[in-house]
């Protein structure tokens, strides 16, 4: 601790001696508030000329046709050079090598080197708990906040790249007094095109299949990790994500329910009372339809929204309009929440930076207590369905005993670095009275020296507690996404918390490097088998797997579809990897020349792994024993703690439990050959991270199985164990599945038993990508009614008292672009139904 109290001060001095500017006040530069007569929107903008106009450049208007992505760039690229108040740069590189170029809009005096260089500093002054109060209030009174515009990060919502670059023209042209008014009160960065390989392909995610705006936690991909690195470096108060949905009116905020615990309440009053108000205020004066507090929530911490807005504490917000209005419209909307919404942050230029300030204070202040914020609801009459338990939580550990683990606690200390959260480590073991490891009970315990120790005290208290979390606290059972997402469990390292007021001797670790990627062993020649072209689920699971073959582990494969298999694609494969996708469509493709070819090269010697679909399809081919069936729980995207078979080589490096990220996958159950299994539900070992309602079921059932089939082997897991490539801990037992030996020759499965698995996976309805509402027994013919008013189809369970139902989505679309997923919600609440859990796509 003491050599914390001499560094801080001196790294303040330092800082305090940098920028000369600070210490006298910039009269010259003083940002002046925008008169009172200026109104954003009727202004009539004035151009100076010096930047072309889009037409001039493009031969086309902002607005008639979507930009493409190098036109976007070209656009960008003329504003920069011709602009004295624009800089430009690049701050990542796609997969097929696009870059995404960002502008940097200000006064001419703030974008010059030096001019960002005092933005910067003085933004990581406001950033930090302990700067002064006096020097901190003097930044607030000549400061500018730092605004960013984004857009299209689905690649197939194009509008918001056009309307970032029409905002991007009028900051870098215009002399009238709106735009002043931001020029003079705010630095704005503006991305246009978050996922250039998308918008080229017309796909809503990139080119390895990652939907990125569920990525920006774990930043697996260069898009995001550029971004985010670019956010680190100019700290947003406010990040718009301008996105499309299905229809055509438009949401802003306010969100839905349910809101993460450890967002701000500041920011959520900027979202709610400054912009979203603004945006209505417009829209309502223009008679333009539009929508919130409904669908779009802020709880899964991996959006453009929340991420901003508990990792950086902005106003996080995603927009919405809708994609079947004319593209002009779409355009000049999008233009206007972006405007709108930049002329508010603009003319509350002081507000904004000291409550800036003022969220920074109040995370440190909570994390010195230990307080964790509470669960609330925003939208009455919605109730909590849970509330955060009253434990204080000053400490965070991780441990890196196991050498095995190296890389998966490094990994996890670095992503907490790169989000300017102070890691240290402990330089003489330290006991903790009250120390509780990640789901089990709490008790005395004495930590070793070098363990990782994240203390709470710090202004990014609600960001240590949103990744290194227990447990999510789901406030309100409704899920546009998925529910758990503890970093240290994703990556199953040991750690743990405690409330005590602890004086450890530690110091301060410089920021980690990333593991080196690669695999130990010789590579076997490996195919994968999509199942499906077209069905998300299927390239989503088969994009996260390239991405972990290519970039993590760097083994060579070939893809292979089920035609391929049936054209004799098998040949020279030793181990076959089939994930997710539509079972019951590929058995149908593949024909009985692909049927029997997989069944002779499995049974001849072949490994194949498979899970989700992939399992099912093997199940249906006589490839195991281990039967499968639907699911009768509510489990949205949750963790659970299943126990290894430590015998098994699927163990190698894993230990004796991992955690599995499990989302209403097939419930898995075999007499043999499990490698890993949830453990009984009553028993200390069963341990749940996120939302779960009747997950008992799946208590004592197998998460994997490694069976032989034949002279080969199959390996199948009941649910992704490479979901999103970020749960490092479930993909050790996919490495090992490729690389690892073969178990000890267990007993050749009974044929009859094999068949009879058979039987059970051809009977599974199939289901691609459902809509899933579960409500009481008494609510159940008020809620068959209100799916039969929007059309829905659909297969209905009961299970004890509650009644499920699995709404057809045979296009696989996501709850943004499906044609009544969103309503759903709402209309459940009008027919007066509290629904057990509501699951969107
Ligand atoms: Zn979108």
């Amino acid at each position: 601790m003491r050599a914390r109290k001499l560094v801080w001060p001196l790294a303040l001095v330092t800082s305090l001696a940098l920028p000369a500017s600070l210490a006298a006040p910039a009269a010259a530069q003083s940002p002046a508030a925008p008169p009172a007569s200026c109104d954003p929107t009727r202004t009539e903008p004035v151009y100076r000329g010096k930047v072309p106009s889009p037409e001039q450049v493009l031969g086309f208007e902002l607005g008639e046709r979507p930009v493409s992505a190098a036109e976007s760039d070209r656009y960008l690229e003329t504003v920069a050079a011709k602009s004295e108040r624009v800089v430009s740069g690049t701050l990542a590189t796609s997969a097929q090598g696009r870059p995404l170029r960002y502008a940097i809009a200000g006064r001419p005096g703030l974008v010059t080197k030096a001019g960002l260089a005092k933005v910067r500093t003085e933004a990581g002054l406001l950033r930090e708990p302990r700067t002064p109060d006096a020097l901190a209030e003097r930044i607030t009174r000549h400061g500018v906040p730092i605004l960013w515009v984004s857009g299209n990060v689905h690649g197939n919502e194009p509008s918001g790249t056009d309307a970032a670059l029409r905002v991007l023209r009028g900051l870098g042209d215009r002399t009238d007094c709106a735009a002043k008014a931001i020029l003079d009160n705010a630095l704005v960065v503006i991305l246009p095109t978050q996922n250039p390989d998308g918008r080229e392909a017309g796909t809503r995610q990139n080119a390895y299949g990652f939907d990125m705006n569920r990525d920006w936690f774990a930043r697996t991909q260069p898009e995001t990790d550029g971004k985010l690195a670019m956010l680190t470096r100019f700290p947003p108060a406010l990040y718009i994500d301008a996105h499309e949905m299905g229809g055509t009116s438009y949401f802003f905020p306010p969100n839905a329910d349910p809101i993460y615990h450890e967002t701000p309440e500041q920011a959520i009053g900027w979202i709610n009372d400054l912009y979203g108000a603004s945006m209505a205020a417009e829209f309502t004066r223009r008679g333009i339809d539009f929508f919130n507090r409904d669908v779009y929530d802020l709880f899964y911490q991996g959006y453009g929204d929340s991420v901003p807005t508990s990792g950086f504490h902005a106003a996080g917000m995603t927009f919405e309009k809708g994609n079947s209005s004319p593209y002009p419209e779409k355009v000049e909307e999008q233009y206007l929440t972006q405007w709108v919404t930049l002329s508010a942050a603009a003319a509350n230029r002081r507000r904004v930076l000291t409550e800036w300030r003022q969220m920074t204070v109040d995370a440190h202040r909570q994390g010195v207590a230990g307080k964790l914020e509470p669960n609330q609801i925003y939208n009455p009459p919605n109730q909590i369905d849970r509330q955060v338990p009253d434990r204080k939580v000053r400490h965070y550990f991780l441990q890196e005993g196991d050498p095995a683990k190296r890389d998966e606690v490094r990994t996890v200390v670095r992503r907490l670095q790169r989000m300017g959260v102070r890691v240290e480590r402990l330089v003489r073991p330290l006991t903790v009275p009250d120390f509780r490891p990640y789901g089990e009970a709490e008790g005395k315990e004495t930590l070793p020296a070098g363990t990782y120790w994240i203390s709470m005290a710090q202004g990014q208290k609600h960001w240590i507690q949103a990744m290194l979390n227990e447990d999510s606290y789901t406030p309100f059972p409704y899920f546009y996404d998925v529910t758990a997402w503890s970093l240290p469990l994703l990556a199953n390292v040991r750690g743990g918390s405690s409330g005590a007021v602890l004086r450890p001797r530690a110091v301060p670790v410089g920021t980690v490097p990333a593991p080196r990627p690669g695999h130990e062993g010789k590579a076997p020649r490996l195919g994968v088998l999509q199942l499906s072209a077209t069905s998300s689920a299927a390239r989503e699971s088969a994009g996260w797997l390239r991405h972990r073959l290519d970039r993590d582990w760097k083994l060579p494969y070939t893809m292979l579809t089920p035609a391929d298999v049936a054209a004799g694609g098998l040949a020279g494969i030793e181990v076959l990897v089939t994930p997710d996708g539509p079972a019951s469509s590929a058995y149908d493709a593949l024909g009985d020349a692909g049927r029997a070819a997989l069944q002779e090269w499995t049974r001849g010697g072949g490994r194949y792994i498979g899970w989700q679909g992939g399992t099912q399809l093997a199940a249906r081919l006589g490839l195991t024993t281990a039967t499968l069936s639907e699911p009768t729980s509510d489990i949205p995207g949750t963790l659970f703690r299943v126990k290894v078979d430590e015998d098994g080589p699927l163990a190698e490096d894993v230990g004796g439990t991992v955690w599995n990220f499990t989302a209403y996958d097939l419930v898995m159950r075999a007499s043999s050959g499990v490698a890993a299994a949830y453990p009984e539900a009553d028993s200390p070992e069963w341990f749940v991270s996120g939302f779960e309602r009747g997950a008992a079921e799946l208590g004592g059932t197998a998460a994997v199985v490694d069976q032989p089939a034949g002279e080969g082997r199959s390996v199948l897991f009941a649910a992704e164990p490479n979901f999103r490539a970020f749960t490092d801990g479930t993909a050790k037992l996919l490495y090992n599945a490729i690389l690892g030996p073969a178990p000890e020759r267990a007993a050749a499965p009974r044929a009859a038993a094999a068949a009879e698995a058979a039987r059970r996976a051809a009977a599974l309805p199939s289901h691609e990508s459902p809509i899933r509402v579960s409500v009481r027994a008494s609510d159940a013919a008020a809620a068959a009614s209100v799916l039969r008013s929007v059309g829905a189809t659909w297969d209905e369970g009961r299970d004890g008292g509650v009644v499920h139902y699995v709404v057809d989505n045979p296009r696989g679309l996501p709850t943004d672009h499906h044609p009544f997923a969103g309503r759903l919600p709402s209309l459940i609440a009008e027919a007066g139904i509290d629904p057990v859990a509501v699951t969107l796509p």
